[in-house]
């Protein structure tokens, strides 16, 4: 049997640990954390749990090709329990609450009423949502491998794909922010913006309201942590092994091959290495030169990072009156990591059991935008603690204008920055997806090395934006290299 080590327990690395040994391969996965999960992760302070990853999943719904290979990696199963928040947020503005509902006519008919003179608008916008929405991520085999269970895309699904192409070639023209501006109400643009952000292509709008409205992105009971444990157990069950704390220092290569790794030190032989570690950053830093190949360069050269900051508030109040999660605009905006915000975001887990002691609420606010360098200055200048405390007194004054229940009330603070991020996941500028911006294409790095032999790569730089489901498409695909290199038939029920 032949032996693989990969590079990383995160969603990628166990997805390609679970399909390499079904596929019967002895794999070792080598994870320089205590923990799996990588960046799908949560954490727990003074009885408050903090979701510190997922948001909702793309697969979590039974109707959907992806669903079956999450089901096969183990990340959920049938009785699962997937929370789809409706509506998905809820913006305030001056003293109307404007709901994006999952459901389009719904939305239709909720925004003509905020706004009847947006409506041809609103109702090119709910109609493309609902085009969107036939349209499924396809969990697709590559050209050539010799599979158990083949995969092909239904041909609905192709049709639905191919109805959505020029709207896609035209959403990817423009920004988020641009096309909000077909908006004539303030409160419709605001809502628009808070999507997915306003830098992104429109198109991320669409893919995300269109996945909403067909009833997938759901939140899995547990959250990120259970879901990584999940994959983990998988792993384990099958008889694969994970050694923790193991960071690895180098991808060995002799004569154009790779042929194993050196970690705390010591040096484990294998016949194929799956890097899972973030590419920009493995690609330069774990082989003993800096790989120069075309494809990488080019995703080095084309990175722009989502490296946010991430605030965690535990307030003793129960806070399950209000939506799930709320987002306010800002008469003054606030800069956060050197990024101005023009609005405040908040993930209110009130309703979700055990996330805080009873009678109380677990809250999260994401500040966006490439934030890195700023915190890296402060680390260096001495001013870092000070600068996550400013943060957290700035946070906590806004939610007591906005929620006032909230003043007096807060009883944890946690933030976490790109620099946390950066050393938990060792990922390039503490980054969790990459961010496309309008006119950029939609490009899918290739998995494995073309210059160095038994090298593979997977998770989510190597198809933009990244994301869950890209961290678990690539690591299957990765070892669908593998098995068609080795010749080896690919197993897995999906
Ligand atoms: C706040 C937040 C919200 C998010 N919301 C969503 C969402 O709603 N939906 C969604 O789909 N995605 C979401 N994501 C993104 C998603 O979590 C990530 O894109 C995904 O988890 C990336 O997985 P990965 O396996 O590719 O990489 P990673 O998670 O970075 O995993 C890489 C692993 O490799 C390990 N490693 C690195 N270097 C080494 C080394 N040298 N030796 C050994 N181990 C090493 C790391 O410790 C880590 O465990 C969110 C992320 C965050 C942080």
């Amino acid at each position: 049997m032949k032996k693989i080590i990969i590079v990383g327990a995160g969603v990628a690395g166990l997805s390609a640990g679970i399909y390499a040994f079904q596929s019967g391969f002895d794999v070792t996965i080598f994870e320089q954390h205590t923990i799996p999960g990588g960046n799908c992760t949560s954490w727990k302070r003074k009885g408050y749990f903090f979701e510190g990853g997922l948001h909702w999943l793309t697969g979590s719904s039974k109707k959907t090709p992806l669903y079956n290979a999450w089901k096969n990696v183990g990340a959920l199963d049938d009785n699962t329990k997937v929370f789809l928040k409706d509506p998905f947020f809820t913006y305030y503005y001056c003293d109307k609450k404007i709901c994006l509902y999952r459901d389009p006519d719904k939305l239709n008919k909720h925004l003509l009423e905020v706004s009847p003179e947006d409506e041809k608008a609103i109702n090119s916008l709910c109609k493309d949502i609902k085009r969107f929405a036939k349209v499924n991520m396809p969990v697709q085999d590559i050209k050539g491998i010799k599979t158990v269970n083949k995969n092909k895309m239904p041909f609905s699904d192709l049709l639905s794909f191919l109805k959505i192409i020029p709207k896609m070639s035209s959403y990817n023209k423009i920004s988020c922010f641009e096309y909000s501006q077909r908006f004539k109400h303030p409160a419709i643009r605001g809502l628009v913006n808070s999507v997915v952000g306003e830098n992104l292509s429109a198109l991320a709008i669409f893919f995300t309201l269109g996945c909403l409205a067909s009833g997938d992105g759901g939140y899995l009971e547990g959250g990120s942590l259970k879901m990584a444990h999940n994959m983990a157990k998988r792993f384990t069950d099958l008889g694969g092994e994970i050694k923790y704390s193991s960071k690895v220092d180098k991808v060995l290569v002799e004569n154009g091959k790779a042929t194993g790794v050196v970690a705390n030190g010591q040096v484990t032989i294998a016949d194929a290495v799956i890097v899972t570690a973030d590419t920009v950053n493995a690609t330069i830093k774990l082989f003993d030169k800096p790989l120069h190949e075309p494809w990488m360069e080019k995703m080095r050269k084309n990175v722009k990072y989502f490296a946010n900051t991430f605030v965690c508030i535990g307030v003793e109040t129960d806070l399950s009156d209000l939506p799930q999660n709320m987002a306010f605009p800002l008469e003054k905006s606030v800069s956060v990591g050197g990024e101005n915000s023009y609005t405040f975001e908040v993930n209110n887990y009130a309703t979700f059991k055990g996330y805080a002691p009873d009678g109380c609420t677990a809250l999260t606010v994401i500040f966006m935008g490439d934030t890195y360098e700023y915190w890296h200055k402060k680390k260096q200048s001495g001013e870092y603690e000070a600068e996550k405390e400013k943060i957290v007194n700035m946070v906590i004054k806004l939610l007591e204008q906005k929620i006032p229940k909230t003043a007096g009330k807060i009883a944890v603070t946690n933030v976490a920055t790109p620099l946390t991020y950066e050393r938990y996941c060792g990922t390039s500028h503490g980054s969790w997806m990459t961010l496309v911006e309008k006119g950029q294409k939609m490009i899918t790095y290739p998995s494995k090395s073309e210059n160095i032999k038994n090298l593979y790569f997977a998770g989510q730089r190597i198809q933009p934006p990244g994301g869950l489901p890209v961290a678990l498409d690539t690591g299957r695909k990765a070892v669908q290299y593998l098995c068609k290199d080795t010749d080896t038939i690919f197993q897995g029920k999906m």
